[in-house]
């Protein structure tokens, strides 16, 4: 296609109705038809980006290869369409103010007042065209945090009006709403979509497509009667129905024809039907289990539904890629301790450590480990999960009393797990951590050979604290194999545990890189891993 075209997505009437679903289940259906597409978030919040935000405000912090730290919604933009995101794809306020301001600073702006408009509004247009500039996409996909109405949102709804204006059909808006039910009597209700388009319009937006989530079917009275209010065709309402697993999503907007609608709109020629047939394979699969495997998720956050999501969704991956059912027990880390573990622990096939940072719930994982080690349970620990399995072996293996992390216990006298050198003079918090692809060098006769079957490996990271190679030796000796390795600075990547069927350390993050067209091996092999300890207790 000659020129990149532009959809966004806005929300209205209430939060967390599905944005990203949305957007990535119309990048899926578009990269199946054989376009270039790349979806990107814009953030109204200030932060920067939010690797400095807890968990509790907006979920897990998901990285890219280039070492971003961005929105969940990019880990689903990957994982529905198998495109890398990167930087560009997640913009916050705070990234736009502060390129601004820099440019203020820098005199760029040659003495004139620096405005929201057309100051900001030209920095966000920037940013949104910065992929499509890149001549690699018929498609960006931009959706806009947030619902309509808010006034952080303003500048965003503003900037598309005027690409609206700008771009004409080169430009279209979803604006993705809930259509309510109320049992009381028996209907559902359309005057919440109106209002949000009302305001909507308020901006001077006009929406093409509207997408009603909903937990009933839309009948056609009902669809017409939003297309009428919202000054839309009746074709270009779109239900969005609740369904049983977000990867239905797809399929359902084929269904309702959401791709082609668009194509239309937009006046692209209609050349093929989507080709979905390895999707529909994934969900055949994920649908009709063979069996089913109870494995533990031990973390600090297990709570919040969406603080691990990367890991709960490779485990869906990887789940369906052995045609077995996970499930996944969340077990706070604070709940474990020596009266409580047994209880919670015994009917496992396999336990998680999650990542993390901070005291809280250390102790947790550690008994958690040990019960995993002793009991030849199958083991993986990520990042945080890793370096408690090594501060575990150093006190229960080797017996060095007190063993533990300086981010944990600057004063421990066996800091097994100590700062990285590079990051001993970092004070500033906020994209400082050891971010984004390293390579790896695999041991050959390892376990984890088996799962990766190849020597080099590139996986992303999330971390400032490293294995302290000063213990590496008796380690080894003990039994703890250190069986991947980045070479550059002879950090310690993988550890493994000799007597053990499956016991693995990871220290990066192998749940930013799966996806439903590539689950992640070291998940598939895990919940394989899994599946063949149940058997050999069952007999
Ligand atoms: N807190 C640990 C570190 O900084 C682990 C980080 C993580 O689990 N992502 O090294």
């Amino acid at each position: 296609m000659a020129e990149t075209k532009y959809i966004f997505t806005t929300g209205g009437v209430a939060s967390s109705l599905g944005k990203g679903i949305i957007s990535s289940s119309l990048a899926k259906l578009l990269i199946a038809r054989g376009y270039r597409v790349a979806i990107q978030k814009l953030d109204p919040y200030i932060n920067i980006d939010p690797g400095t935000l807890n968990p509790y405000e907006h979920g897990e912090c998901f990285v890219t290869d280039d070492g971003a730290e961005t929105d969940l919604d990019l880990g689903h933009y990957e994982r529905f369409t198998n495109v890398r995101t990167s930087q560009a794809n997640n913009v916050t306020t705070g990234r736009i103010y502060q390129a601004v301001i820099d440019k203020e600073r820098r005199g760029d702006y040659l003495g004139e007042t620096v405005q929201v408009i057309p100051h900001i509004t030209d920095e966000i247009k920037y940013r949104i065209q910065l992929l499509g500039a890149s001549g690699n996409y018929d498609f960006v996909i931009t959706e806009i945090g947030g619902t309509v109405g808010d006034i952080e949102s303003l500048p965003y709804i503003e900037s598309v009006r005027q690409m609206k204006w700008e771009l004409g059909t080169r430009c279209l808006v979803i604006h993705l709403t809930l259509v309510p039910y109320l049992a009381s009597s028996g209907e559902l209700k359309t005057k919440p979509t109106q209002h949000s388009v009302k305001m909507l319009l308020e901006s001077g937006v006009q929406p093409d497509v509207i997408v009603c989530r909903s937990e009933k079917h839309l009948n056609q009275a009902i669809r017409n009667k939003i297309a009428l209010f919202c000054n839309v065709n009746p074709s270009a309402v779109i239900e969005s129905v609740d369904v049983e697993t977000i990867y239905d999503v797809p399929l359902l907007m084929r269904d309702e024809r959401l791709d082609q609608v668009i194509l239309e709109k937009m006046q692209v020629p209609i050349r093929k039907q989507p080709d979905l047939k390895l999707w529909e394979e994934f969900l055949h699969k994920l649908k009709h289990p063979v069996g089913e495997v109870q494995i533990g998720l031990v973390g600090k956050y297990v709570e919040l539904r969406d603080a691990y999501k990367s890991i709960t969704e490779s485990f869906i991956h990887a789940g369906a890629e052995n045609q077995y059912k996970v499930n996944l027990k969340m077990i706070h880390s604070e709940s474990i301790n020596d009266s409580t573990y047994k209880h919670l622990l015994q009917d496992l096939d396999g336990i998680l450590v999650a990542p993390g940072f901070g005291e809280r719930g250390i102790e947790g994982k550690i008994i958690a480990i040990r019960f995993a080690r002793e009991n030849k349970v199958p083991f993986l620990g990520i990042c945080l999960g890793m370096q408690c399995a090594v501060i575990e072996f150093g006190r229960n293996v080797l017996g060095l009393k007190d063993a533990h992390s300086t981010e944990m216990n600057s004063l421990t006298p066996f800091p097994v797990i100590d700062i990285m050198e590079e990051q001993k003079k970092i004070d500033k918090k906020g994209g400082t951590m050891r971010l984004g692809s390293y390579p790896c060098t695999i041991k050959s006769g390892t376990k984890i050979w088996d799962v990766y079957k190849t020597a080099e490996i590139v996986e992303r990271h999330r971390h400032r604290f490293e294995f302290n190679n000063a213990f590496l030796a008796d380690f080894e000796k003990a039994g703890m194999i250190p069986s991947g390795i980045n070479k550059q600075n002879d950090l310690v990547e993988i550890i493994e545990i000799k007597d053990h069927p499956w016991f693995i350390g990871v220290q990066f993050h192998p749940e930013y890189k799966s996806t439903v067209a590539s689950p992640h091996p070291l998940f598939v092999h895990f919940v394989k891993a899994a599946i063949q300890f149940k058997k050999v207790q069952k007999k």
